[in-house]
């Protein structure tokens, strides 16, 4: 128990038993000048005077924050010795004056032997190793004395005495275990034993603190498990605790003893190594560490029947003088964590500054999107689909953000940021009510496409006004005809999340003609027919497997079977990512029904787009034309 607190609590102590020597003492003095023993009590009271110097000196050495743990060892030990000479010297006196019985000056150094025993018994009620020698020091003179009276009542005093001890000694020991169970809840977590979020942030602070002066390294583990969710959601909390507890025993199991454990909730523990003097000492000891930390943790649990097996992501850290904010540390290496599960779960990452960087992009991206739709940065662009025969029958409207700092800024780099925000709300009205307006503006000079589709996210599903929105767009930009030609594309995450409240959306958006896709097929968990509830009427191929025709077989077989299925359960079905002629002529083959894909058109301007669907009308009419002719 290195805590704060508690050498803290020893540390007042020293004062108190300062004042309640020095003081006191001096009534003792007066006492041995009115009864000629004025010189040992003189001798007495310097002695005095040296240990309580001695003890003041303690007092002012103790700066937890720059005392590792040695030093700490050594202070405590100076600290005890103190208190046994402190205590020892009561009893000298006690000798001095036991006999001085013509005076009746026994009667007060007996009073005073029990005094001290009582004040021992209470001041360092906190430390076992403190009150049990010094209440035996204060006393067993005491019963010896009274035995050798040699009369009845002696006897008797030295019998009282001895139970008086006793119950000293017992009800010392019944507080000190009180104290000690409140520490220890107060720093444990009740279920691994391991040490808690609160004792962490301690542990913490305290580190920091000292490592300003060690000018040591220290390294910092945060570990998560991956999908630790899917065990309580299905094999119950009960299982849940009883692995938590078996993956605590394994990180206590392989680290040494300089480690500082903690389980700060959850399924996240943290563990915080010992003092290194160079940095990659520190870093080389930190991944070895780790990984082969993670392979004890992947191997199988047995619980209660199952076999369960788990994995996890851990974030590494090495900390040093010059990082003085342990939360800005204790962040950092919660990116650490982060970036590995981003990077697929099960392995480990260590801090970086590339790291850094990313993330202070994202929040640059983050902060700058706030204004993005104000300043009219935000853009439409129309990529062209294509049916069998090459014509334009529809588009997908996708989205660009034109920053004048940060540039062109992809949307696979800021959706996610605006979906984590809630900007997507926003941002995702925009686009809906932009792209009815260019829907409703190429109906009005001609373009009649077939379908207009517009990505949808599935935080917009949550946002309760979205189904009035998007029917209060409908019925400004939109009529009847036109809604019918509207195309919401939904990704497989929909899945994840409250079926319920998206369908419930579906259904109502549905009633009003809007249809559904479901975009980046066949990369998600989700099967054909767990679509068989939904209203989906599409399927968009992921362009993942599509990029790979020609060049893996089976990936060539997914596209044939997602197409021959998706023709059972009567769902359109849109290849996306048309690269090549061999591509196209693939899907041809295999009666894919909409192409989409830079083969055909990167995604356009509203101006390209017009001009687009003009020049492919003209190709189209020379064609028939030709074939005419
Ligand atoms: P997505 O919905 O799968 O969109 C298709 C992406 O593939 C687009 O990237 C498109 O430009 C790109 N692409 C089209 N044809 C080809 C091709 O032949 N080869 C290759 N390599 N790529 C092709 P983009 O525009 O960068 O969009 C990326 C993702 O951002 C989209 O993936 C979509 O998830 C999201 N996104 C884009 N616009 C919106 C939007 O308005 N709202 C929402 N919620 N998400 C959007
Ligand atoms: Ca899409
Ligand atoms: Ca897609």
């Amino acid at each position: 128990m290195h805590l704060k607190r508690f050498y803290g609590f020893l540390q007042k102590q020293i004062l108190l038993m300062i004042g309640l020597s020095l003081i006191p003492g001096l009534a003792y003095i007066f006492l041995g000048w009115m009864n000629n023993i004025v010189q040992p009590a003189l001798v007495w009271y310097g002695l005095m005077v040296l240990v309580s110097l001695y003890g003041w000196r303690l007092y002012r050495q103790f700066k937890i924050e720059q005392m590792d743990e040695v030093r700490l060892q050594q202070w405590y030990k100076h600290l005890s010795a103190f208190f046994y000479i402190i205590f020892s010297l009561w009893t000298l006196i006690f000798l001095l004056y036991c006999t001085e019985t013509e005076h009746n000056l026994h009667y007060i150094a007996i009073f005073t032997q029990i005094g001290a025993s009582v004040v021992a018994s209470t001041l360092l009620v906190s430390d076992k190793k403190l009150f049990l020698p010094v209440l035996l020091i204060l006393m067993v003179p005491l019963i010896v004395y009274f035995g050798l009276i040699g009369q009845w009542y002696g006897y008797v005093l030295s019998v009282f005495s001895t139970i008086f001890l006793g119950v000293l000694l017992y009800s010392s020991d019944n507080s000190y275990r009180l104290i000690q169970r409140n520490y220890y809840q107060a720093q444990h977590d009740a279920l691994t034993g391991l040490y808690n979020r609160r004792y962490f942030l301690e542990f913490m602070d305290q580190l920091i603190a000292r490592l300003s002066y060690s000018e040591h390294y220290v390294y910092m583990l945060l570990i998560d498990l991956d999908h630790f969710k899917t065990i309580n959601d299905t094999l119950g909390h009960d299982i849940g605790d009883k692995v938590l507890i078996e993956v605590a025993q394994r990180i206590r199991n392989y680290c040494e003893k300089t480690h500082m454990i903690a389980r700060l909730g959850g399924d996240e523990f943290t563990i915080v190594s010992g003092e290194f003097e160079n940095e990659s000492s520190c870093k080389k000891s930190a991944s070895i560490f780790a990984q082969k930390l993670l392979q004890t943790l992947k191997e199988p649990y047995f619980v209660e029947g199952h076999h369960l097996y788990l994995s996890a992501s851990i974030g590494i850290n090495t900390i040093c003088n010059e990082d003085a904010d342990m939360h800005h540390f204790v962040k950092e290496t919660d990116i650490a964590m982060y970036e590995a599960k981003a990077k697929g779960r099960d392995g480990v990452v260590m801090f970086n500054e590339a790291l850094m960087k990313q993330v202070e992009y994202h929040l640059e991206i983050e902060r700058r999107l706030y204004f993005a739709l104000e300043h009219h940065e935000i853009e439409l662009r129309y990529q062209p689909q294509l049916s069998a025969q090459q014509e334009v029958i529809g588009c997908e409207v996708l989205l660009r953000w034109n920053n004048a700092e940060l540039g062109v800024v992809p949307p696979s780099e800021f959706i996610q940021i605006a979906e984590k925000t809630g900007l997507i709300i926003e941002i995702g009205n925009y686009i809906i009510k932009e792209s009815f307006k260019t829907l409703r503006y190429w109906s009005t000079i001609g373009i009649e496409l077939e379908q207009f589709s517009i990505n949808i996210s599935v935080r917009q599903f949550f946002n309760n006004d979205f189904v009035e929105d998007v029917e209060r767009m409908v019925r400004t930009y939109l009529d009847s005809h036109l809604v019918q030609k509207v195309v919401f594309e939904v990704t497989e995450t929909i899945f994840i999340e409250d079926i319920d409240r998206i369908l419930d959306a579906m259904k109502r958006l549905k009633a009003i003609g809007i249809s559904f896709s479901m975009d980046d097929f066949g990369t998600g968990y989700s099967s054909l027919s767990s679509l068989r509830d939904m209203p989906i009427g599409e399927l968009k191929v992921d362009k993942s497997f599509i990029n790979r025709v020609g060049e893996r077989r089976s990936d060539e077989l997914m596209i044939t079977t997602i197409l021959t299925m998706a023709k059972i359960f009567n769902l359109k079905t849109v290849a996306e990512g048309v690269e090549t002629e061999a591509q196209f002529q693939f899907l041809l083959r295999n009666n894919c029904n909409v192409y989409q894909g830079y083969f055909f058109s990167k995604p356009l301007t509203k101006d390209s787009f017009e001009s687009y669907v003009q020049k492919m009308h003209e190709k189209k009419s020379l064609k028939n034309i030709a074939y005419e002719i």
